[in-house]
């Protein structure tokens, strides 16, 4: 079709130039007689070119339908043709009545007549020109004489043949690239239908500026993630579009790109830009290359965006979460590090005080009240240390209930004043889902550069401080020492020698017995744990029962004992009751009801000669485990002694809603008693108390003869303590009750008169 177009366009200037050419033919010619061929020519060729021209004119008027191409090529080649033959006829019949030099004129024009279908196309019509005038030339060439015919014609063959090849191989060239035109349309089209879809359908967009970056394609999806119309958008500046608003330091800095790159003319790839679209923060990802113009003017960008908020939005989450906790929106472990980090890389300037933080018995609240509350009170937490921080100090959850502060302070007492108001602070009650919590809060605290200039150092400084807080009765700060770092070698020691201290056989029980202070007879005996350690000797159980708590090896020990306890009881001479210590750790244990009746099943010990000995931390916040191990051992017969009675967080209800048997009197109070304060007051208030209730009160700590004549007369039904009998081996015992059982009533009596005397 393309080579049909272009021949319709030359053919005009063909035929003017043939038709001039047979007039001046004809004008030369003028007297020369008319043969038929000739008469042919002068009628035939302006015929076909009329006819010819024609054709064109109205294949052009068609629109140039592809259908009918084929046809008009049909058409062409038949005309193209006929004018070759005319052409032929003409020379043909003009040459047999020309002299020599109006054969050279001829035989001119049958050379330029073999070449005019080099600009002929397409190739068939171009054919049917050349072969009629070819085969016409050498026609003329025969007329000629020898050997002037014979040399001609070799001429005229090869200039022929050359025609030929030029014809054929422009015309190829011709197709080929016409070819390539299509393949080229066709993709355009595609691009072109593929840019719409992706217009219509994708939540991208295309964008378009002039050459002084003015919008002047504005796609639907750009208006309506800009909030207005395509209208609006047409003709507005790219980059006033874009700094509508920048918030952000890093955000800045791809905007400035931009204007960089725009002002270079520069291509740039994905530069995610914020922007305020309404009263919205927004990010639009733009990629954009510059157009120019055959010449190398720029004519303007082109490009995509799209709005990748929800996915920068998600990312700044991500960055966020990966430094503050979720939870408290605190910085979390990794940004307390940084800061840390920075803050030791200062100290030497500037001095500064780390504190770890720890919620005392965090787990019982987490236990008692469900992981709802006990979030919700770590919310709280945190924003009550968020309240007691000043200006430039960081506050950090590490993790659980830790928790740790940097703070600058060049003075110990500054750290103390400001623990101490963080203990005060966090120690209030709490209001959470309804009821009040209440949870205390212990503090370790280390300074730099004086105690060390590491985080590490210090991070393990503040801990052990920490950890001595947290021994030395909780809510409460410590400061650290160097001697606590030896503190903690030895536990950890102490800790691995414990693991295997049950399978070798070195735990050993003592006994201390109890007695009845009415009949000084031996009514219980309590079993105390002593380990026989290979290289230390003999400890007692305050040296290391904390530690098999922290290893969770007080499992382990207390079915130990309960078994040898029970074991040992059963042999005793006297039907004694054996007491025996319960840690509150075991109270976690959902088995610990099961163990103590296998204790009892093994040694065949009458469930009413135990008594388990259980502090007042078991009732802080209980379990419904705990109070179900309670019930099932008392009513399996066991007895419950609620030991060192008045240390703990007197709070007397759980006294009256659990049916205790015994209630231990700390030994702080007997200490106290005859000294002139409460002590005595509130020794017979306990008294009083659980003999209204029908419990037996035990005094511990009895060291002296005066202070069992007190409790005697206070009604305090048996008594505890060296003035009776330090803790003795378990064979000791059996001779202390066997020396008991023989005492007279008169030995007695005199015993009770020498102490109610003094
Ligand atoms: P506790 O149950 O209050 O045991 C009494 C502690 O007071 C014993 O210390 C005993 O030696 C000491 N003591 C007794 N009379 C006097 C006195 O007149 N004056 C003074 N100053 N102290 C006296 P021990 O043996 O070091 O036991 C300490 C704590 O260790 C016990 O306190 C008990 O809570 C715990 N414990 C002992 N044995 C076990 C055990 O087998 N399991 C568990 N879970 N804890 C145990
Ligand atoms: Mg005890
Ligand atoms: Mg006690």
């Amino acid at each position: 079709m393309q080579q049909i177009n272009l021949l319709s366009h030359l053919l005009n200037v063909m035929a003017v130039a043939g038709t001039n050419t047979v007039a001046v033919l004809a004008f030369g010619f003028w007297n020369r007689p008319l043969r038929l061929a000739t008469i042919a020519g002068y009628v035939s060729v302006p015929l076909a070119y009329s006819a010819i021209v024609y054709t064109a004119r109205v294949w052009r008027n068609q629109h140039r339908p592809a259908h009918r191409a084929l046809q008009f090529v049909r058409r062409y080649n038949i005309l193209t043709a006929c004018l070759g033959v005319s052409w032929t006829s003409l020379l043909v019949g003009l040459a047999s009545v020309a002299n020599p030099p109006e054969r050279s004129l001829l035989f001119s024009i049958e050379v330029a007549a073999i070449s005019t279908p080099v600009l002929v196309a397409p190739a068939s019509a171009a054919l049917a020109f050349w072969l009629p005038v070819t085969i016409g030339a050498f026609a003329s060439v025969s007329n000629l004489d020898w050997p002037l015919n014979l040399i001609t014609s070799v001429c005229l063959f090869g200039y022929a043949a050359l025609t030929l090849m030029c014809l054929l191989y422009l015309n190829k060239n011709f197709i080929d690239r016409v070819l390539n035109e299509i393949t080229l349309k066709d993709q355009s089209d595609v691009i072109r239908l593929l840019l719409r879809d992706f217009e219509e359908s994708s939540s991208d967009w295309l964008w378009e500026t002039d050459d002084e970056l003015r919008l002047n394609h504005v796609s639907a999806r750009l208006a309506e993630v800009s909030l207005t119309t395509v209208e609006r958008l047409r003709g507005r500046s790219m980059l006033k579009l874009l700094t509508r608003a920048s918030p952000g330091k890093g955000d800045n800095e791809a905007l400035l790109t931009l204007t960089h790159r725009l002002a270079d003319r520069a291509p740039f790839r994905d530069l995610v830009i914020p922007l305020m679209v309404g009263r919205e923060e927004r990010w639009w990802s733009l990629t954009g290359k510059p157009m120019f113009d055959d010449r190398g003017r720029f004519t303007g960008y082109r490009g995509v965006g799209s709005d990748v908020t929800t996915a920068k939005k998600s990312e700044q989450r991500i960055a966020y979460l990966a430094r503050y906790d979720s939870l408290t929106d605190l910085p979390n472990r990794v940004l307390f590090g940084e800061a840390l980090h920075q803050a030791c890389a200062r100290c030497r300037d500037q001095e500064i005080a780390l504190l770890s933080l720890d919620l005392d018995e965090f787990k019982s609240i987490n236990d008692s009240f469900g992981h709802a509350t006990g979030d919700a009170l770590l919310i709280a937490v945190a924003e009550r240390l968020r309240g007691c921080m000043r200006h430039g100090d960081i506050a950090a959850r590490l993790g659980g209930d830790e928790f740790a502060i940097i703070m600058a302070a060049d003075r110990a007492a500054e750290v103390s004043a400001f623990a101490r108001r963080v203990i005060e602070r966090l120690s209030q009650p709490y209001r959470l889902d309804g009821r009040l919590v209440e949870i205390g809060a212990s503090i370790g605290a280390t300074l730099a550069p004086c105690d060390g200039t590491s985080p590490t150092v210090l991070l393990r400084n503040a801990d052990l401080a920490l950890y001595r807080a947290k021994a030395d009765g909780r809510r409460t700060w410590r400061f650290f020492e160097p001697r606590m770092d030896d503190a903690v070698q030895e536990r950890r020691s102490l800790q691995a020698d414990l693991r295997h201290a049950v399978d070798r056989n070195e735990l050993r029980l003592d006994f201390q017995p109890i007695i009845d202070l009415a009949t000084l007879q031996v009514s219980a005996a309590e079993a105390l744990v002593r380990w026989q350690h290979p290289q230390r000797g003999m400890l007692i159980s305050s040296d290391f029962i904390r530690i098999a708590e922290e290893a969770g090896l007080i499992f382990q020990i207390g079915a130990w004992v309960l078994r040898e306890a029970c074991k040992q009881a059963a042999s005793w001479p006297l039907p004694a009751k054996v007491a025996v210590n319960l840690s509150p750790m075991q109270f976690r244990d959902p088995s610990l009801a099961q163990t103590v009746e296998k204790a009892l099943a093994a040694s065949r010990l009458p469930a009413s000669r135990l008594e388990l000995e259980i502090t007042e931390s078991v009732f802080l916040e209980p379990s419904e485990q705990t109070i179900g191990s309670l019930h099932r051992l008392r009513n399996g017969g066991v007895r419950i002694a609620l030991d060192d009675f008045g240390t703990g967080y007197s709070s007397l209800s759980y006294i009256r809603s659990f049916p205790l048997n015994k209630i231990k009197i700390d030994r702080g109070f007997i200490n106290d008693l005859g000294t002139g304060n409460d002590a005595s007051a509130i020794v017979r208030a306990i008294i009083g108390l659980a003999e209204s209730m029908g419990m037996v009160t035990t005094a511990e700590g009895v060291e002296t003869e005066e202070q069992a004549a007190a409790l005697r007369s206070y009604g305090c039904t048996q008594g505890q303590g060296f003035y009776f009998s330090r803790p003795i081996p378990g064979e000791d015992l059996v001779m202390y009750m066997e020396s008991h059982r023989n005492l007279s009533k008169q030995d007695i009596r005199s015993r009770i008169a020498r102490a109610q005397a003094a």
